[in-house]
This record gives structure tokens, sequence and C-alpha cells, in this order.
């Protein structure tokens, strides 16, 4: 058995970008956190880093998968800059009172077993860090180890928690 990896998931809004309201709508209101450090050293620790998000805001027509993937490009670009890969962005696309129920909206752990699945992660070695209480409950589903934070704290106060 080839060796599994690991992995750091990440919620988005309130993590990676200031939160907005429900959903962030627009590339203006898209503003990365200065987490740069904190990452690069999850990075170097030997941890893909993945991010896990709701956008029910597609299924609401906020916004669609065009200005969703710049948004994402946007993303990885800056995270580049500053020498981090984000390995892969999953997200859920639905919203339960547009597009019924699905598996992959949190609380639901579908993304995170998306990419556990792609990436053969041990689930035992991952974290999922979240702002919202779905994220724990997400993560506690797909055997990840689930880290809550206050949205938009710096999450340098995370290192400490993750081997
Ligand atoms: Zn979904």
């Amino acid at each position: 058995m080839p060796a599994k990896n690991k992995a750091v998931f990440l919620d988005r809004d309130g993590v990676l970008n200031r939160e907005m309201g429900d959903y962030v709508c627009r590339f203006e209101d898209f503003h990365i956190l200065d987490n740069f450090q904190t990452l690069k050293t999850l990075q170097d620790r030997g941890y893909l880093l993945l991010v896990a998000t709701n956008q029910g805001g597609l299924a609401k027509g906020w916004y669609n998968e065009d200005e969703l993937a710049k948004m994402h490009a946007h993303l990885k670009e800056t995270y580049r800059s500053h020498g981090i890969e984000i390995k892969d962005i999953f997200y859920c696309p639905h919203h339960p009172d547009f597009t019924g129920e699905c598996n992959c909206r949190k609380p639901k752990p579908g993304l995170l077993l998306q990419g556990i699945e792609k990436y053969n992660l041990d689930p035992s070695l991952s974290y999922f860090i979240g702002d919202r209480e779905r994220d724990i409950e997400a993560a506690t589903a797909a055997g990840v180890k689930g880290i809550l934070i206050d949205s938009d704290q710096p999450l340098n106060e995370i290192l400490d928690l993750i081997a």
C-alpha cells in the first residue's frame, strides 16, 4: 500500500477571504486575508491545501460558474505569488431551496470525501479549518479533525493544533 497523503481543508469565506454577507458575489468584493505565512507553514509540514466551500449563490443565480472560476483563479494566483499552492477547490453549487438536497453542501461531508478520494488522503491525518459549526460537522462526518475559528480570525493561532 503506498503511503497516504495528508491535507488541510480550508473553508473559503471567513477563512481565506473576508466574509461578505451570505456569499461573495462580485470579484471586487473578494478580499484575501493575510494568512500567507500560516498556510506556507502548513504546506512546509507536508499538507496539501484544499478548499471546501458552499456556493449556493450559484443555485440562486447570484453569480455563474464563469465568475466563480475567475474568483478562484485569482485566489490561486495570489497564493502562488506567496509561494503557496492551493491544490484544489471543491465547491457545492447546490442550494436545497433551488436544486433540492445534495450530498456535498456542508454540513454534509461530500466535498471532503471528494478530496479524500481524489488525493488519496488519510482522513485521520487531515484537518478542516472552518468558521461555522457546519464545517466542523462535515469534518467529523468525513473522519477529519475539525478546527473552528472565528470569522476573519488570523490563522496563526491554529498552528499549535496541527501536527
Ligand atoms: Zn451540493
